[in-house]
């Protein structure tokens, strides 16, 4: 079964993966768990694909929170990270 208390754990994680930026004892975890837990997966493939879309050319420039928020929003993590 899926460690529900996991996930919620490691989806405020995510964007930080996404990035890059997670250290990588965290990475190693999340990908531990995405190898055990369909949902996540789900999540992570689906943000990393749209914010391929909305990516610029250089590394240095960040995803805007803004978009951030509303993908969040519309993958429902807020439901995640409210809980
Ligand atoms: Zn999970």
């Amino acid at each position: 079964m899926t460690d529900i208390c996991n996930c919620k754990g490691l989806v405020s994680s995510i964007s930080e993966y996404i990035d890059g930026e997670l250290p990588p004892e965290l990475c190693a975890e999340l990908e531990k768990h995405m190898s055990e837990c369909e949902n996540c997966t789900i999540v992570v493939n689906t943000l990393r694909k749209t914010i391929d879309l909305y990516k610029q050319p250089t590394p240095d420039n960040p995803l805007p929170d803004e978009i951030k928020s509303r993908l969040y929003a519309r993958l429902h993590l807020e439901d995640y990270m409210n809980k």
